[in-house]
């Protein structure tokens, strides 16, 4: 039975790489029709017809009032800091992809590093009080892996001190806690539409706002600033998704809860089959009512017999590419090292998990019989190897 399974698991790696997330697509005669609307329209850009269409089903499909598309989530990022006119410093993670501080660089503003809760990894709210300065105007959470954050307590902290919250909800697209979407929550929420996220249009993004009036300005920064044929408010920026994307993120809509079963059940069999695998701990929930799956992160601890990046190498040489997401620290980077916050002393959660967490491979497509073999190969490590080909002769 086993030898079976390495037999065919060894045949698929000759065939194809298996990397940690693969893009869904939509079969591509459902997308003809859509482009000859668009060619039929000529309505390209601007916010047509796809684009209003996409925002209506969003909010539907969301639970949310309002919400504004982007030609990528980093813009949108850069948007929010403008429309909330975000200035001085803003308490930060540097356990995130690098563009959520890049936006604060892009305005000027001064990131100011937070550690992380080691069992969510998201920004620990204990250890915001203490990084506040009179400089401090916002604090920019991001729901890690698409756990979400600890709302409540970041409000509280922010009414205190006065103090906007922009989420980075790049990857808690769909998630939501008892009482609705977590994108409720805070001043604004951004979320991304790339390629490699749960829900893409090949490239896109969008803000999350609670009333019409700030979305109005939204819309306004991301067209140059225009409210009319010959009135410029702000020095807004193209951020306009064109309806190319919109129509492709209509399609992407209808395919959604199929993908995110499919997702569902690879969490599943990688928490069932890694139970109880000494030195490896899945990431657990943290209070999310409906859940994304969007990420698979494993911590390979301390008690397992090789490390994270001797198992990543391992990996590799067999043809699977997990990703060291968060590795390394934003802070480490060079554009943001030299910052007091920055300082490993400072950080010491952040950079036990960016030197422990591998995210292993899920996506809508990913058969569970790889998942199977992914898990024997992690398990096998503490035993003896028996998962590939050549490791059993
Ligand atoms: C993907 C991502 C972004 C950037 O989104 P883009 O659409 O690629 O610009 C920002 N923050 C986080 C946490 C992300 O994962």
């Amino acid at each position: 039975m086993l030898a079976v399974r390495i037999i065919n698991f060894s045949d698929k790696m000759t065939k194809k790489n298996i990397y940690v997330t693969q893009p869904y697509l939509p079969p591509l005669e459902e997308f003809i029709p859509y482009l000859e609307q668009i060619w039929e329209s000529k309505f390209l850009t601007n916010g047509g017809p796809f684009h209003e269409q996409l925002e209506r089903a969003l909010c539907k499909f969301l639970g949310v009032e309002h919400i504004a598309l982007f030609t990528n989530g980093t813009i949108a990022l850069v948007t929010a800091l403008q429309a909330l006119r975000i200035t001085g410093e803003v308490i930060t993670t540097p356990y995130s992809f690098v563009a959520t501080s890049h936006s604060l660089l892009w305005n000027g503003i001064k990131p100011v590093f937070v550690d992380v809760d080691p069992n969510t990894l998201n920004l620990d709210p204990e250890k915001i009080e203490a990084a506040i300065t009179p400089q401090t105007t916002a604090i920019m959470p991001v729901h890690c892996y698409g756990h979400p954050c600890d709302v409540n307590a970041i409000q509280k902290i922010a009414d205190n001190y006065n103090l906007k919250v922009i989420y980075d909800a790049a990857h808690a697209f769909g998630v939501q806690d008892a009482q609705g979407s977590i994108l409720r929550y805070g001043d604004l929420s951004v979320l991304s539409f790339h390629a490699t996220k749960v829900f893409n249009t090949f490239e896109g993004g969008a803000i999350v706002c609670p009333d019409a009036k700030t979305k109005t300005r939204i819309d306004q920064l991301k067209n140059f600033g225009h409210v009319g044929e010959v009135t410029v408010v702000a020095p807004g920026i193209n951020g306009k998704m064109s309806e190319f994307n919109a129509a492709l993120g209509l399609l992407q809509l209808k395919h959604l809860d199929k993908a995110l079963t499919k997702r569902k059940e690879i969490d599943a069999a990688y928490r069932d089959r890694l139970k109880g695998v000494k030195g490896i701990r899945c990431l657990d929930e943290a209070g999310e009512k409906v859940s994304n799956y969007s990420y698979f992160p494993i911590l390979v601890e301390p008690d397992y017999p090789i490390s994270r990046d001797e198992l990543n190498q391992q990996f590799k040489d067999s043809g699977i590419y997990p990703r060291r997401y968060f590795y390394p620290l934003i802070s480490n980077y060079p554009m943001y090292r030299g910052l007091p916050s920055a300082h490993k002393e400072n950080l010491p959660e952040a950079t036990i998990a960016a030197q422990r967490v591998l995210c292993l491979p899920i996506y809508p497509d990913l058969d569970l019989s790889v998942v199977d073999e992914i898990s024997c190969f992690i398990a096998s490590r503490t035993t003896k190897p028996v998962c590939f080909a050549e490791d059993a002769k």
